[in-house]
């Protein structure tokens, strides 16, 4: 067996690699980017204690790098090992390793950045009469001098990646880069309210985060007074572990997690447990697709922390990590639905909806209804209203028992009154709400989510006899991946209940003959294309419940009428009726957003100072 080996003609194939070689290898787990150099040197001048963190950028970081601060400084003698792998004031021993307190302490920081770029050091501590400046670029000897300068270190990095070309290749734009350290930047502000951040690209200002009082202060300095409000407060604790935070309320959420920033004893670091525990607790608050901001700080017992498990000090593990995301979860959830009320606020609720562009389409048919509609547009008669102007005359449209109701106010009864709700329709406005009002209220029903949650339940209900079809005069070819095809196989039962007739046509390609009759009015195959993407993203192993439900959603919201959708005043009164005259009907749309604002009596008093 082993004459393989024992053979005298053999090479030796096994090395050890050049210092050089190594130092840039262990220098790619630490530095990926610019934006990875000045996290480090960040984290250098916090564990240093500086009050105030100044960090200057030259496109995007590539070309220049300077991290300036008022921190304890380097001594002299420690300077020659600063730059050297594995030295570290910040921990000595094994034990050190389990219970740290700085943000460094792996020692590697300013090797890596010596290894890829051009390091130059200048720093003083207090009680030295002279600084240190240090000079180093790869496995150059090091140059070391005194030198004056102020108390704290400045340490300025040009030309990363200079000696790795393959790496340079792999960076973003200036502006990319840029970005990425804005962001960052702007993260170490919420951590450490209380230090100065400035960042600054050729001179201009890009952050300049002065001292601030609390954690909601430089949340202001961030994000701007008006978008603070739309934050509320967090905390929760239980015997190693306390949570206090800022997240947004439902109204208030962005399309990807950019702005959820988790700091756990003072480290940015990403947890997947941290970001499920706020997916959960914003469920039905906001749509799919839609996340919360949240700023979240956790104080852990070190002991319970292993910070040493990812070479960017990116992400932390520590014990029962399951229960404070639940103990998170729970904390956030409460104050949300506390809160509840005081998000239906129209002028904090209306904010991300208004200002979304691309939502306005054209040319499809609103909201269905049996007969044929020839009135005039409600949005014209809803401006004159408010103009003051004479109000067209207008057909009123009352049954005989409503006609007998008192007209309310001072003549003036809304355009129309739907059936039954003695809520009266005064119009449309911005081609997104049924403005409306009954005896106690001022009423906004956002008509798109409206719309989707009629269709919805009448889907979800509809399930048991299946759907009507509505069969395609142009059958559509769909060509899918192959994943795609086998999830489409598997789950043909529920489509076709659900509506959809589908058939193989060929290698990885489907016919669609028939879609829901709900969706007549939408493009099959774009519908078709989400239905499959929804069904690979659930995954294999959902419950049937969940699958339909999920499909229902998608369904309901290419059927219903969109924003930017005009509707005819029976348009708007049926879908007031519809929405209004199923009792126990959710007043949120499938994906958790509010149907319908009501402002009462009290609450209007109160906005207009009456009470
Ligand atoms: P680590 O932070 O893990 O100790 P680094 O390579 O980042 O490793 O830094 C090496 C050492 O250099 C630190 O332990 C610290 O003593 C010193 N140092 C680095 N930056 C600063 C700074 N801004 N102020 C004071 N000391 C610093
Ligand atoms: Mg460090």
């Amino acid at each position: 067996m082993l004459n393989g080996w024992q053979g005298s003609n053999e090479m030796a194939v096994i090395k050890v690699l050049p210092h050089s070689l190594r130092e840039k290898i262990a220098a790619g787990e630490v530095i990926e980017r610019p934006v990875s150099v000045v996290k480090e040197l960040v984290e250098n001048s916090i564990d240093a204690g500086a009050g105030r963190i100044t960090v200057d950028i030259q496109e995007g970081g590539k070309r220049l790098i300077r991290v300036t601060d008022d921190g304890s400084g380097i001594y002299a003698v420690d300077m020659p090992l600063a730059a050297e792998r594995h030295a570290t004031s910040k921990i000595s021993e094994e034990a050190d390793l389990y219970a740290v307190s700085s943000l460094g302490f792996r020692g590697e920081a300013l090797a890596s950045i010596r290894a890829v770029s051009r390091l130059r050091i200048i720093s003083r501590r207090a009680d030295c009469d002279e600084g240190t400046e240090l000079l180093a670029q790869g496995d150059e000897p090091m140059e070391i001098r005194p030198i004056g300068c102020a108390p704290g270190t400045s340490i300025t990095v040009t030309d990363i990646f200079y000696n790795l070309p393959a790496r340079l290749k792999f960076l973003k734009t200036n502006i990319t880069e840029q970005r990425k350290i804005q962001e960052i930047m702007e993260r170490y502000a919420m951590a450490y309210p209380e230090k100065a951040f400035v960042l600054t690209t050729d001179g201009r200002e890009l952050l300049n985060a002065v001292p601030a009082a609390s954690a909601e202060d430089r949340l202001i300095d961030i994000y701007g007074r008006q978008a603070v409000d739309g934050f509320v407060e967090v905390t929760a604790e239980n015997d190693y572990v306390s949570i206090s935070g800022l997240v947004s309320r439902p109204g208030f959420s962005r399309s990807n997690r950019s702005d959820q920033t988790l700091i756990i004893n003072g480290r940015l670091v990403q947890s997947a447990v941290f970001r499920f525990a706020l997916d959960r607790a914003y469920r039905e608050l906001l749509p799919t697709g839609r996340y919360p901001l949240a700023l979240i700080r956790l104080q852990v017992d070190p002991s319970k922390l292993d910070v040493n498990v990812h070479p960017q000090k990116a992400e932390v593990r520590f014990v029962d990590e399951r229960d404070v995301g639940i103990l998170l979860e729970r904390a956030v959830r409460r104050t949300l639905l506390e809160r509840r009320l005081r998000t239906l606020n129209p002028f904090t609720e209306a904010r991300s909806e208004i200002s979304r562009p691309g939502t306005i389409t054209t040319g499809r048919k609103p909201y269905a209804v049996q007969a044929p509609v020839n009135m005039p547009l409600m949005e014209e008669a809803f401006t004159d209203f408010f103009s003051g102007k004479e109000m067209p005359a207008i057909k009123q449209d009352r049954t005989e028992a409503e006609a007998d109701m008192p007209m309310k106010g001072d003549g003036f009864s809304g355009l129309q009154v739907a059936a039954n709700t003695g809520v009266n329709i005064i119009g449309q406005a911005l081609q997104m709400y049924v403005v409306a009002y009954d005896d106690l209220s001022i009423i906004l029903i956002d008509q798109h989510a409206a719309h989707e949650r009629i269709l919805y339940d009448r889907l979800m209900q509809a399930d048991g006899g299946g759907s009507e079809v509505q069969v395609l005069l142009l059958p559509e070819t769909i060509e899918l991946r192959p994943a795609e095809v086998s999830i489409v196989g598997e789950r043909s039962d529920i489509l076709k209940r659900l509506g959809f007739t589908v058939e193989p046509f060929g290698k990885n390609t489907y016919r669609l003959t028939g879609v829901p009759m709900e969706l007549a009015e939408a493009s099959p195959a774009a519908v078709f294309r989400d239905i499959v993407s929804d069904l690979m993203e659930i995954g294999g192993s959902a419950r049937e419940e969940q699958i339909r439900a999920s499909l229902c959603r998608r369904i309901a919201c290419h059927a219903a009428v969109k924003a930017g959708d005009v509707l005819s005043e029976s348009e708007m009164k049926q879908l007031t009726v519809d929405l209004l005259t199923v009792p126990g009907r959710a007043m949120t749309c499938p994906h958790g957003r509010p149907v319908m604002i009501k402002m009462g009596q009290a609450e209007l008093l109160k906005a207009f100072y009456r009470s």
